[in-house]
């Protein structure tokens, strides 16, 4: 059901890459197959919600954040922005407005940044490159602003240094500045902390909460760690290859997870105590197939120690298990 309050939704995203087959599949314009990177995901955010998408590697989690931010294009399904039907939408300028309201965080801040830029001028950059500022004056402004923001206090003592000059830590508050210099609505963040020590880490979580209570804005949390994801979402989105197996508040995914997948990821954290799930699957074996080869059937059942035949078959629908609690699985109709 879209919600009134949705600063984004996606509707049934795919994102197919085709394989170049070998030479008969070319003779015979024969199709050689497709990569599902990401295969029919309904997905919203609100307005001020902080949304974590979690999965292993493999999962099409990177992707769906590309297809939000518009830097890789869906092959099927629509994305919605505050309504607004942006899935077609391409172009540097008919997307300036867009990018301006929708930015991304990366997870390697020293690839992100440009080496022979200072700070300032790395904050400055989607500033002039959106034409948000009338002057000299109000850039410094802005940048200082975001500095601040992020962290980074006094600005005046970030804004000549090198990224060379910067830990780690002050490295990604950088690339945070970066992101909110242009006070977007909504921050996709793919994996912004996974590159630094637990220490830092917490202060970075705790930036990216204090900006959404401060500017009630939205962000989608890509990770691998299902305790993180728990730190900072209202609620947490599993994603295995390419599809979502369960959704809901970050706690019941956490703490009642209804779907085996979510249930091995959380046996897998023991940080987190109290497992109730822990006697009743396995630790998690294997890794996420490749996405050129979903398999029939429940796309997890290869790895599931609870599969029986309808998984082979069949691959279950998205069903309630409880409030706002969303699980694919047939274990759900018994
Ligand atoms: Fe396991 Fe079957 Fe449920 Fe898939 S549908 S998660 S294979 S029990």
């Amino acid at each position: 059901m879209p919600d009134a309050a949705d600063i984004l939704r996606l509707e049934s995203i795919k994102v197919h890459f085709p394989i170049q087959g070998g030479l008969f599949d070319r003779v015979l314009n024969r199709p050689a197959g497709a990569v599902r990177a990401v295969d029919g995901i309904d997905l919203n955010v609100r307005r001020g919600e902080i949304v974590a998408l979690v999965g292993e590697s493999g999962s099409g989690k990177t992707t769906v954040g590309r297809v939000i931010t518009k830097l890789a294009q869906p092959t099927g399904g629509r994305l919605l922005f505050e309504g607004r039907d942006m899935t077609s939408v391409q172009g540097t300028s008919a997307l300036r407005p867009y990018r301006h309201r929708v930015q991304m965080i990366f997870q390697d801040a020293y690839q992100a940044l440009n080496p022979r830029h200072t700070v300032f001028d790395i904050v400055a950059e989607p500033l002039r490159s959106l034409r948000l500022v009338k002057n000299g004056t109000q850039l410094a402004e802005r940048v200082s602003e975001a500095l601040a923001a992020a962290g980074l206090n006094p600005p005046g003592d970030f804004v000549s240094r090198f990224p060379h000059e910067l830990s780690g830590g002050q490295r990604q508050r950088v690339v945070i500045a970066g992101a909110l210099a242009v006070r977007p609505e909504l921050i996709v963040a793919d994996e912004p902390v996974s590159m630094l020590d637990v220490s830092i880490r917490a202060q970075i979580l705790q930036v990216l909460i204090d900006l959404r209570d401060k500017y009630n804005m939205a962000l989608l949390f890509i990770t691998h760690d299902l305790p993180l994801a728990w730190l900072i979402a209202d609620r947490i989105a599993v994603l295995y290859l390419g599809r979502l197996v369960e959704i809901g508040s970050a706690d019941e995914i956490t703490f009642n997870p209804r779907h085996p997948y979510t249930i091995a990821l959380r046996n897998a954290t023991p940080q987190i105590g109290g497992n109730p799930c822990r006697a009743e699957l396995p630790a998690l074996q294997g890794e996420v197939p490749s996405a050129a080869r979903v398999p029939k059937g429940c796309r997890f059942h290869p790895r599931c120690p609870l599969a029986f035949d309808r998984c082979r078959q069949e691959e279950p629908p998205t069903v309630e298990v409880g409030s706002r609690h969303m699980s694919a699985c047939w274990l759900n109709e018994r």
